[in-house]
């Protein structure tokens, strides 16, 4: 849907009003997008304020069911099972004191402190909600990334990015579909037929193409003997920096190139893609990578929604400018956090990067922070702490380096350590969804059915 103005005032004057929860006397706090921060923030909020009926929290959110973003890359190579880890928002929201709106967020304005959601429609075309209006006292715009395509020709109509579960899934039954098609044809396996490109060797492409050299051959394992693996399939990681993982430091690069041709992962760097087509990559130097496989992880940018929205300013790449309050420079009662905002870093040259771990910390900021901005109380600073950055090559290690005030400075490590450290941030987040208990038998039953499934996704 549009977000210029003319089509945000339709939007206005054809929306339903939020029906009332008959607390609407309280004030309203709406966050819209429920990911890594967002869900973290209302679930905290509703578990306090909410729950003493201090203040009404209402997430917005234009997904069903929540999935913790870095997980993406285990479920594109299929070694991991999405339903296993998915929150249902309804079920979220009824436990924790918040209420949610399924719906996407197309425009705001700010003199009449209303948000406005686009109707959503199911598979047959058929309306689930009509276009909605939504009063806030005070919102927080926490609606996370996209890839950022950098205007390549061919990046959307061929290759997959791994912004979504579904994204992420469609990519996986893509691979296993090659396989089998391979396994059966009658002539031989074309080349590129079963060639992986994954543009971009930050830490997501870097992590999918370990776990897919691992996965695929756990595929073929199973059955598809006309398939050679070390023949056959070729991964090939492309990135247009002179290294791996360019933004984390170059021990972390050293180790993990070593274990990637170790592995027969093939590593273009200073290589800038031109175009993608349905047989390859056209690299700008002229040559050409057969690959009918291809990912774009090559970049994020906030989404196109927030260019121009309400007035608010915003960077090249969408983001929300913030202060170091995440309010938004030119309204205090809309603050945004995670991968959508611009939050500066005194003392750095770059803003706080966009990392599960700085959505994470915003959340639990924010939530001391709103209850102050209630009480009109002046607000703290936000100061984002880098505990270092670990990269999971599947089975095959863990590398990483621990920063801050822990060690004082980088301590690099890798192995069982560098996988513990991986997990623990993933479950620092579970249990702020669901606390300790819950987390825990999630854990020992995930376990147990891990033991009694193929480890690897077959359909
Ligand atoms: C494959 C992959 C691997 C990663 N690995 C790591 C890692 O190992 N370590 C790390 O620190 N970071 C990692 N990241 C980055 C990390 O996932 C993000 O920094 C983090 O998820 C940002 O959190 P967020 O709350 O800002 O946004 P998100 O978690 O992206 O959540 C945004 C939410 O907003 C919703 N939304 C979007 N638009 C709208 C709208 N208009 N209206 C309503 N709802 C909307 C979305 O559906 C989503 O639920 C990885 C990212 C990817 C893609």
């Amino acid at each position: 849907m549009s977000t210029n103005p003319a089509d945000l005032n339709r939007v206005a004057s054809r929306a339903a009003p939020v029906r009332s929860s008959g607390l609407l006397s309280l004030p309203h706090i709406v966050v819209v997008g429920g990911g890594a921060g967002g869900l973290e923030l209302v679930t905290r909020l509703g578990d306090t304020i909410g729950r003493r009926q201090q203040a009404q929290i209402t997430l917005v959110e234009k997904s069903r069911t929540h999935l913790w973003k870095p997980l993406l890359h285990a479920v594109a190579a299929g070694s991991l099972n999405p339903g296993e880890h998915e929150f249902d928002y309804l079920a979220q929201a009824h436990w924790h004191h918040f209420r949610y709106r399924f719906g996407e967020m197309v425009g705001l304005n700010r003199d009449r402190r209303e948000v406005y959601l686009a109707p959503a429609y199911d598979d047959e075309g058929r309306q689930i909600t009509p276009a909605q209006m939504l009063p806030y006292d005070i919102l927080v715009i926490a609606i996370g990334s996209v890839t950022n395509d950098f205007g390549t020709p061919g990046v959307f109509e061929h290759s997959v990015p791994l912004e979504t579960p579904e994204q992420a899934a469609r990519f996986n039954r893509r691979v296993v579909n090659a396989c089998i098609r391979a396994n059966t044809q009658d002539g031989p396996v074309r080349p590129g037929q079963l060639h992986v490109a994954i543009v971009g060797a930050g830490a997501t492409g870097t992590e999918l193409a370990a776990e897919l050299h691992q996965t695929v051959r756990e595929v073929v394992a199973f059955g598809l003997d006309r398939v050679d693996p070390d023949k056959d399939i070729r991964i090939i990681l492309i990135e247009a920096a002179d290294r791996i993982l360019p933004a984390l430091p170059a021990r972390i690069c050293d180790a993990t190139l070593t274990l990637l041709k170790q592995l027969g992962v093939e590593v273009r760097t200073g290589a800038m893609v031109r175009e993608v087509t349905a047989d390859g990559v056209s690299l700008a130097n002229g040559e050409f990578v057969p690959s009918e496989l291809v990912v774009w992880a090559a970049g994020v940018q906030a989404p196109a929604v927030l260019r121009d929205i309400g007035g608010l300013e915003t960077n090249r790449i969408n983001q929300l400018v913030v202060t170091p309050t995440l309010q938004t420079t030119r309204d205090p009662n809309i603050f945004a956090m995670g991968d959508c905002a611009e939050c500066p870093r005194p003392g750095y040259q770059t803003a706080v990067p966009p990392r599960a771990q700085a959505a994470h910390q915003q959340s639990s900021h924010l939530i001391r922070q709103l209850r102050r901005h209630l009480d009109h109380k002046p607000l703290e600073p936000f100061v984002y702490h880098d505990f270092g950055s670990l990269v999971s090559l599947g089975r095959y290690s863990t590398v990483g380096s621990l920063m801050g005030f822990l060690v004082g400075k980088g301590l690099f490590i890798e192995g069982y350590i560098a996988r513990v450290m991986y997990r623990s941030l993933y479950l620092m987040h579970e249990v702020a969804l669901q606390g300790v208990w819950r987390t825990s038998i999630d854990w020992v039953g995930r376990g147990l059915s891990r033991r009694a499934a193929p480890e690897v996704k077959l359909h």
